[in-house]
């Protein structure tokens, strides 16, 4: 059973058809990426898997299920879903570890001790350990997104979006990031991962989703994807970044 399945998804923001007839399967373990111009919808495929924005046709599962509406069903299915954004989104007045252990102490319901020492585990794996006690803007735009991934990880998700993790940072601080990204692709983490980073793509998707209009256009392994795309717009839009 995929992990996340998308059936015939259609979204659209008044008469702005966002996303089309999009079909989607993602196996636990996989690491796809979707590349594609702006404003072809990648965001808001992110956002419709964990519910932060509701579909208008089609269908979504998630383990199986359709994604529960609303309660302390959506809650929990969120909570297994981890999404770190553009944006590092982290608690400015917050420190480091108080940042990652929030989730895990307020809506898990961990002890304070087990989820700090998860959380030092965590910081140390992304590579920050000695910044626990830091505020965030006391971290460099790549720590900060580091936190943010460690964050996330706090609350044991089985999926983790990725919505453009890098396109903030300078370029020095992109790799770093990449790196983390790289080694929790390597742990069977099942990850959907949007960015512009085609050295990442190629070296980490299992699958590569080319977007463009709100569909789909193609979706193939990297070396199949890049060595020989099939749709002009897929051709266009890697002559361009490339
Ligand atoms: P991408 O991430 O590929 O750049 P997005 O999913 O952010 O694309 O946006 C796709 C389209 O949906 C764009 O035309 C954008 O303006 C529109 N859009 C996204 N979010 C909203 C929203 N909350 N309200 C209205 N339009 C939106
Ligand atoms: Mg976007």
């Amino acid at each position: 059973m995929p992990l996340v399945t998308l059936e015939g998804v259609g979204k659209s923001f008044g008469d702005n058809r966002v996303l089309s007839d999009v079909d989607l399967s993602v196996e636990a373990g996989e690491v796809v990426v979707v590349i594609g111009p702006s404003g072809s919808g990648k965001s808001t495929l992110c956002r419709c898997i964990n519910r932060l924005e509701t579909i208008d046709e089609g269908r979504i599962l998630f383990e199986g299920n359709p994604l529960p509406a609303e309660g302390r069903e959506l809650a929990r299915m969120r909570s297994r879903v981890g999404m770190v954004f553009q944006s590092f989104n982290l608690f400015a007045h917050r420190t480091i570890l108080d940042n990652v252990t929030l989730g895990p102490t307020k809506v898990l319901g961990q002890k304070r001790g087990q989820a700090e020492a998860r959380a030092r585990e965590l910081l140390t794996r992304v590579g920050i350990a000695d910044k626990a006690d830091r505020l965030p803007r006391q971290l460099s735009g790549g720590q900060q997104q580091r936190a943010a991934i460690a964050r996330a990880l706090a609350m044991d998700p089985v999926l983790m979006l990725f919505d453009e993790p890098t396109s903030a940072l300078d370029p020095e601080m992109i790799s770093e990031v990449l790196d983390v990204m790289r080694s929790l692709a390597a742990t069977g983490m099942t990850m959907i991962v949007v960015t512009h980073e085609m050295g990442f793509a190629r070296s980490a998707a299992d699958r590569v989703a080319f977007m463009a209009d709100g569909r789909i256009l193609e979706i193939a392994p990297p070396d199949d994807f890049f060595g020989a795309p099939k749709s002009d717009r897929a051709r266009d839009f890697l002559a361009r970044i490339l």
